[in-house]
């Protein structure tokens, strides 16, 4: 079988960083991580001057270079897999934001023959829900058309119809929610807080109740708020207080640097993930898009790499490729632990045993880059992209 070596450059290992290591592939696994002296015979991949990291594990991902995954079209789902493995991306959770049933139903059939045909792009590691059930007061660039309460009725066969479910995002103040995260736990999948107005305390007993995650950290989230005389914490607090693992948008538009050397420093690079939320304007000039589906989808707008809701007031989602999240989050955390938040934490938080890290047994998803995270060359399971 073809063996390929990978040698040269500086391995972010689970360790820390090594030099004069040879890292061996073997059927589309890393088979070990040796000193150069003791490679076996293969093909070589000289990587001097490069960065040799495992593959970018982007967990909040809606599409990119015009499709969403809610298109429902075998296309929607392969060219933005490819285009973001470009960029280092080697796997993704397509994420479905607020839509109806029908919309949902569609999506899941494409993802379904996508998966096959997925040859060349980052791999498919399950179905994100962005929604429905979120918090009309923080709903962001989510349809509020769609939105609701949830209610065991209609989410235990939409759990039952798309098994591909590994999470769910939802507000956990609305009522019916704790049972959700009891129910949404009970089958392995990750409950997580988003678009929420909740309490500190709310948050605190959600995560009490299954959920385990905080969706876009800060984002469409409540916080300090003054009401007369008091103060009271919100959900970016209990994210703080409880052990959440936290999604920040580490592009540096939706989190200021001193806001993500904040999370960095009080959550730790093992509970920090970064995600892109990347949309459909993800690699193409500014103008004005559809969020969600082509047929039944809101307008916004790019403006300056910037997506916008109509009214500028507010963001909807992100232009974002995981190389410019790992670019951003090294000025406040340092490039190694930015990585690691691209990486093996969202490989932890999803499951992912044979993700994330650069060990012996592990898929050979490797990623090649500058000091500047310039990607430069991507493999996934040993084959290159
Ligand atoms: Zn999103």
């Amino acid at each position: 079988m073809a063996v390929t070596v990978f040698r040269g450059g500086r391995f972010l290992l689970p360790e820390g960083v090594r030099t004069g290591m040879a890292l061996v592939v073997r059927d589309g696994r890393i088979e070990a991580v040796v000193p150069e002296a003791e490679a076996p015979e293969g093909e070589v991949v000289d990587a001097a001057g490069q960065w040799i990291s495992p593959g970018f594990i982007d967990m909040h991902v809606h599409g990119g270079w015009g499709h969403d995954f809610l298109d429902g079209t075998v296309e929607a789902y392969l060219v933005p897999a490819r285009e973001h493995a470009l960029h280092g991306t080697t796997t993704m959770t397509p994420s479905l934001a607020t839509a109806s049933f029908s919309d949902y139903q569609r999506a899941v059939r494409a993802y379904r023959e996508a998966l096959p045909l997925n040859k060349e792009g980052a791999q498919f590691a399950g179905i994100h829900f962005e929604g429905p059930y979120f918090a009309l007061s923080k709903a962001g660039a989510q349809d509020p058309a769609w939105l609701k309460r949830p209610v065991p009725e209609e989410y235990l066969p939409l759990l039952e119809a798309f098994p591909e479910t590994v999470r769910v995002s939802a507000a956990p103040e609305l009522e019916g929610a704790m049972g959700l995260g009891e129910e949404l736990r009970r089958r392995g999948i990750v409950a997580a807080v988003a678009h929420t107005d909740a309490s500190c305390a709310t948050c605190e007993e959600a995560f009490m109740h299954g959920y385990s995650l905080m969706t876009h950290f800060y984002c469409a989230m409540s916080t300090v708020a003054k009401r007369g005389y008091s103060r009271y914490a919100g959900a970016v607090e209990a994210g703080y207080l409880q052990d959440f693992d936290i999604e920040v948008i580490a592009d540096g538009v939706h989190l200021p640097i001193d806001l993500l050397r904040l999370v960095y420093r009080i959550k730790g690079a093992d509970r920090v993930a970064l995600c892109t939320d990347a949309i459909r304007a993800t690699g193409l000039p500014d103008g004005e898009y559809i969020q969600g589906s082509l047929e039944n989808g809101i307008k916004f707008v790019v403006d300056g790499g910037v997506a916008l809701r109509p009214d500028r007031g507010g963001l909807a989602g992100s232009v974002a490729t995981t190389d410019r999240l790992v670019r951003t989050m090294a000025r406040a955390a340092g490039l190694v632990d930015a990585v690691r938040m691209m990486t093996a934490t969202p490989a932890r938080i999803l499951g992912l045993s044979r993700k994330g890290r650069l060990a012996p047994g592990c898929d050979a998803d490797i990623v090649l880059f500058d000091d500047d995270v310039r990607v430069s060359r991507v493999y996934i399971a040993g084959q290159a992209i």
